[in-house]
């Protein structure tokens, strides 16, 4: 299918975007536990520039606020507890949480701290946090590779 202008222009404007503010991610994701270095790591490897360009800056909010459930959040009941609240007393727990989620951000953060305590080595693995919108293939995930595949015993 070819782009249109607009998608082209919108194209171009994520990745001046991401150009401009590239340091400043890399300087987040280093402040992030090893196992969501390790997970940026791969997809930036799988995905290269394009990934960057379309998905980073996503990704980055989803982990960003995933570590804030788990700096807030001893345990994994506590983040299960977190998700049963309501959006009040989920600011009561964690007072740092983004005021605008919209419900695939919080799931997907909800999601990576569960993993985290349940298997931290997982994490690279996870569903991207784009997933549910763009499909796995498209994302990267590790689930759709061919790795994943033998793994699997499909090869
Ligand atoms: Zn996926």
């Amino acid at each position: 299918m070819m782009d249109t202008t607009d998608d082209k222009q919108a194209a171009e404007e994520r990745k001046i975007h991401y150009n401009k503010n590239k340091g400043s991610y890399s300087r987040r994701i280093k402040r992030m536990p090893k196992a969501f270095q390790d997970r940026f790591e791969r997809f930036r490897k799988v995905g290269g520039r394009q990934w960057r360009y379309d998905y980073e800056e996503y990704e980055l909010y989803v982990c960003g606020e995933a570590c804030k459930l788990l700096a807030a959040l001893p345990t994994a009941s506590e983040v299960a507890r977190f998700q049963q609240s309501s959006a009040e007393e989920r600011e009561k727990m964690v007072p740092s949480i983004g005021p605008v989620h919209s419900g695939n951000t919080i799931a997907a953060a909800i999601a990576l701290a569960v993993c985290y305590y349940a298997e931290p080595a997982l994490i690279p693995r996870m569903h991207g946090a784009l997933c549910p919108l763009v499909g796995c293939e498209k994302y990267g995930c590790y689930g759709a590779s061919d790795a994943a595949a033998r793994e699997r015993g499909e090869t």
